[in-house]
């Protein structure tokens, strides 16, 4: 059965979507945990970061410049932001479609690195 944001990607299920180009789509966390939450997704099925394969390289390059390119979009390129990349479940990931959260808007209070 396809993931939620495989579903999300062939437009199955709506989401508000922030930017989509051939490899990625971007879109706003049904649950923002700041003023801006958007998800990085590739649309290459990809279950966690482990699964990233070398072929993957530019993929996860074009993932990071397009959070990049949202974070300018937003204006928070200056402020700051975070980029996260959950892995597994002590990595609190939940959705096994890799992505990387942009979170954004507010001065991040958790620093565990
Ligand atoms: P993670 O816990 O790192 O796997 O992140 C999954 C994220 O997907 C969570 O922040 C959820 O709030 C978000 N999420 C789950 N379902 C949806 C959905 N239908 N549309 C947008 N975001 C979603």
């Amino acid at each position: 059965m396809a993931n939620i944001f495989t579903k999300i990607i062939n437009k199955e299920i709506p989401a508000e979507i922030v930017f989509e180009d051939d490899l990625v789509i971007a879109i706003n966390d049904i649950s923002p945990k700041a003023p801006i939450h958007v998800l990085i997704i590739p649309k290459k099925e990809i279950s966690t970061i482990n699964d990233f394969e070398v072929e993957d390289e530019s993929l996860i390059g074009h993932i990071v410049l397009t959070a990049k390119r949202i974070a300018k979009l937003k204006g928070v390129a200056e402020d700051g932001y975070r980029l996260i990349f959950n892995c597994n479940e002590w990595g609190g990931q939940s959705v096994y479609h890799v992505h990387c959260h942009l979170i954004a808007g507010a001065k991040l209070g958790w620093n565990p690195a």
